[in-house]
């Protein structure tokens, strides 16, 4: 089963294009069955021999590829932007383009960290552009040894299921234990693949570790709501507070990501607010004046932690493997007396100030 959500009722004419897409698609595929209604469309197989179904799912997966990139600039027309839809639940496997363990920056403890991959965002800075796409992705990995270059085929982007997520664990369960730690799910937007990160929350949940969430929050309120009760940590990222500048910065509009944040503070588990310093960008006076009236006008016993996450040039080098160009060659990172002072600053919320994850 291949299922697309329409969390946001205002999007009928998104939905209707990607009706019209797939239903060009049900013409061409009679195997394919097509079932939706205003909030879902559910892709199904009839009768069919496995290499059928896998060429079918590949010319879905295609035909979504398309759809999904057009125009993924334009916030106002970007259907992948504006419709954070769910499109590899099939089989319920989750793409996973990197396993961390040992992470220290994810959360309380000793954790392993898998980073799903496709996001709904375009931020300008993100340091992790393997994360983007939602399909796997076939890149070329060079490397120099002295003066000799080395180049490799990499294949990015893997499909785990909730059995893999625990096997990976249990190899670890001794440190997690020891350490008080857990498991994270990171990204990209680990949302975007919302049926498989609930499944995989609830096995983890059941299996006694401590879970936690990174996101941009930026899916539907009720995906939200499901997860809340098998997630203990979310890790929760503040961007910009004005609107037009969060859709310039980051392709998507911010309401629901702050309606999402408001949520999440009534659901007295924990939350760790993240917020990216970005030159230019997020630092300037009157935008962090705002941001902690915020914080500290919002908070509840939920607020455990900020995050003062300072731009760097870490991953600049991706980009060009992932044929995505960067736009942030003028931006220099923040100086460390700068950081320090907004640690002081934002100390004032009268919650921990952390530099770094
Ligand atoms: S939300 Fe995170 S993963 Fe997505 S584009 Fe922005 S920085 Fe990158």
């Amino acid at each position: 089963m291949f299922v697309l959500s329409n969390p946001n009722n205002d999007n009928h004419l998104n939905l209707l294009l990607l009706i019209y897409s797939i239903k060009k698609l049900f013409n061409l595929h009679p195997l394919l069955n097509l079932n939706y209604d205003n909030r879902k469309i559910e892709i199904s197989f009839y009768d069919a021999t496995p290499w059928q179904k896998a060429l079918q799912l590949s010319d879905v997966l295609q035909l979504l590829n398309i759809f999904l990139f057009l125009n993924p600039q334009n916030s106002n027309s970007c259907f992948y932007s504006r419709f954070p839809i769910q499109p590899y639940t099939f089989y319920m496997k989750g793409l996973i383009f990197s396993v961390k363990r040992y992470s220290i920056h994810d959360g309380p403890g000793i954790r392993v960290t898998f980073f799903m991959k496709g996001c709904p965002l375009n931020c300008m800075w993100c340091h992790n552009p393997e994360g983007i796409s939602p399909f796997p992705e076939n890149v070329i990995r060079s490397d120099k040894v002295g003066e000799r270059e080395f180049s490799n085929s990499e294949e990015v982007g893997k499909y785990y299921s909730v059995e893999n997520i625990l096997e990976v664990l249990e190899k670890e369960r001794v440190f997690i234990n020891q350490s008080k730690g857990g498991v994270t799910f990171s990204g990209g937007e680990p949302m975007l693949q919302f049926e498989f990160l609930l499944e995989a929350l609830k096995a983890c949940k059941e299996n006694g570790y401590h879970t936690a969430v990174d996101t941009s929050g930026y899916s539907s309120t009720e995906n939200y709501k499901s997860i809340i009760p098998v997630t203990d940590l979310f890790l929760f990222d503040i961007k910009h507070l004005d609107e037009a500048r969060h859709i310039e910065l980051t392709g998507v509009s911010n309401i629901g990501i702050l309606d999402n944040y408001r949520l999440l503070l009534e659901s007295r588990k924990d939350i760790m607010v993240r917020v990216p310093v970005i030159p230019g960008f997020n630092d300037d006076p009157d935008h962090l004046k705002k941001l902690k009236q915020f914080l500290l006008s919002t908070k509840t016993e939920s607020l455990k932690k900020i995050n003062l996450l300072s731009f760097h040039k870490i991953g600049s080098s991706k980009y060009k493997r992932f044929n995505i160009p960067y736009r942030m060659g003028n931006v220099e990172p923040p100086a460390k007396g700068k950081i320090q002072d907004l640690k002081e600053f934002f100390l004032e919320v009268g919650v921990k100030v952390k530099i770094g994850g």
